[in-house]
Parts: C-alpha cells; structure tokens; sequence
C-alpha cells in the first residue's frame, strides 16, 4: 500500500509516500509559492508514484463541510493568489483516488493519535507554535470540524502582568497567536526567537500565554493528551515552564491523577516528531482510503 501525503504549510509544502504503519519511505519539500506553481510541483511528484490514497493537511482557514459546494477550497487567506482556491479539485483533476482533507493541526492530531504520543487514545489536541499558533481538536476517535473548524489560535489571551507588547494578530491583537506566535516574540523582545537564551524572561512571558489557552481546552475539551509542536516549541526549556503555569492556573480543581501526579507524560512534544504534520497527512489518506472500501 502506497499512501501520498502532503502537510501544505504557509511557508513551505512537504509531499511524501508512506505506509499503513506510519513509515514515511521518500518525501520533498519546496517552499510555498503562487497556487499554480505550487500544486504544479505537487503534481509532478505524485505523477510517478502510484499512491492509492492522497492525504492533506492544508492552512487555512479552508472548507472542510463536504456538503459545501466549496469543499475543499482554502478561504479567506490573504496568502496572495490562495483566497477562494479550490486546493482539492485540482488535485482531484489528475489524481483518481480518494483523498483526505483537513487542517494542518488537526492532521497532525490525527496523525498523534494514529501513531504518536496520543496513540490509543480517544482524544488529543495538537498545539503548533511557529509562524501562527493553531490547535487541532480530536474527541471521541473523531476531528472536530463543526461550523468551520476550530481556530483555537486566535481566542483573546487575559495578559501577562509585566507585558505591555500589543499584539500581532491583525484581526485581534492580543489573541493568543497575537501574543505567543514566533512573530509575536520577535516583534516583541526585537530578535528572533531561537536567539534568545534559554534564561530569558520571555519564556515565562511564553508560557503564561500557552499556558492559559492549554488550561482552558482542558477545562473545555478534557482532552486524554495534550501535545505541543512547531518552531517555537523547539525551545524545550518551554515544556516544564508551561507545565507548572498549566497546574497554577488549574489550581488543583480537576482531581486527575493526569494533570497532578503524571503532567510530564500529559503536555508533552509530538511523538513524531518533525514528521507530525507528514504523517498526520498520511493518517488522513490511509482513513479515506478505508472508508472508501
Ligand atoms: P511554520 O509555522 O511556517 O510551519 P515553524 O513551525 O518552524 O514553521 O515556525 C516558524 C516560527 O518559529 C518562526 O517565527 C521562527 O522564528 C520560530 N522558531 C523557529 N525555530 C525556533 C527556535 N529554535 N526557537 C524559537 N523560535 C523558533
Ligand atoms: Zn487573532
């Protein structure tokens, strides 16, 4: 069995060919340019390669509804030439096979809890802090998609007391990806964020923000694992700081031997690891290709 994959980042697109195991065998990154061009080279790859199913976990905001006449499409981007693009029909065009659809972070939620950190479980969410901050959502074995799909990246932060930084997000300021993402941080402390050091009050000021969106999807989702990714999350002197702010802002209300006793083995980084998003792709191509039998 032969399953395509294809994590469409905002900055850069990564395909690849993998197995029913979670085995990525080759893959190929290019970075994210016109819709066009882009696609084109996706094309290309999967032309040779025989995959029976093709799984994608895209940017977004984009339709997931498939009783949508726009199933498929990214949204309301400003990424230019990518606003009202419909992603999977084109794909569709020249690939007769099944094909899954979601957002990056719920394909690798999904992929998590195929393979990775959450695997077994019944529910996870998967945080990526990099260029934006997103949260997939999966709940009783299922993705969460709903109206849209959930944008947890952009729910208003209560703010840190010493932080006065206004904020990122050009639609909310000081939502949480206004405050937490990688941008965010440059913009705020003036360099980027793998030069400041591991001491640096920054990474309190960081974790205080994870930490409260992370506190409240518990107390809102009661999620069995909570995983944290991207570029950011690459400081891992992050994980035990936001760890400590998750119990303080829970304050001992949820009795959960989980959060109390076992939190290290609770918020923890991605079981696999750089290749999250791939194989969450993969994850939703091999799941199309076994509801399509
Ligand atoms: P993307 O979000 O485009 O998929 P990443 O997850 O790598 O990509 O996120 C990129 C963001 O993460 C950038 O803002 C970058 O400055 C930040 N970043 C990348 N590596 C680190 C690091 N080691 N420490 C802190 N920030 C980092
Ligand atoms: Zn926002």
């Amino acid at each position: 069995m032969r399953i395509g994959a294809i994590e469409a980042g905002g900055t850069k697109f990564v395909c690849g060919i993998g197995n029913d195991r979670g085995e990525i065998a080759e893959s190929i990154s290019f970075p994210t340019g016109d819709p066009q061009t882009t696609l084109g080279r996706v094309i290309a790859y999967f032309k040779e390669k025989q995959a029976d199913a093709i799984g994608i976990g895209s940017f977004g905001p984009i339709d997931i509804r498939k009783d949508s006449p726009t199933y498929g499409y990214v949204t309301t981007t400003p990424k230019p030439g990518w606003g009202n693009f419909d992603f999977l029909g084109t794909l569709r065009r020249e690939f007769p096979v099944p094909f899954g659809w979601d957002t990056d972070v719920n394909a690798a939620a999904f992929g998590e809890a195929t393979w990775g950190a959450a695997r077994g479980l019944g529910s996870c969410l998967y945080y990526t802090v990099g260029t934006g901050v997103g949260i997939g959502v999966y709940s009783e074995g299922k993705l969460v998609h709903g109206l849209i799909h959930p944008e947890g990246g952009h729910v208003l932060t209560r703010r840190h007391p010493d932080d006065d930084f206004a904020g990122a997000c050009p639609f909310h300021g000081d939502c949480l990806e206004g405050m937490a993402s990688g941008p965010a941080l440059e913009k705020r402390w003036q360099v980027k964020g793998h030069e400041l050091p591991a001491d640096h009050p920054a990474w309190e000021i960081e974790a205080f923000y994870l930490a409260q969106s992370i506190a409240g999807a518990i107390l809102l989702l009661s999620p069995e694992k909570v995983i944290l990714g991207g570029g950011v999350m690459q400081q891992a002197q992050l994980y035990p700081l936001i760890r400590e702010a998750v119990k303080r802002n829970l304050n001992g209300y949820l009795n959960a031997g989980a959060i109390l006793e076992q939190i290290d083995d609770y918020i923890v980084p991605p079981g696999l690891g750089q290749q999250a998003g791939l194989c969450g792709a993969l994850a939703l191509g091999l799941s199309a290709l076994r509801n399509q039998a």
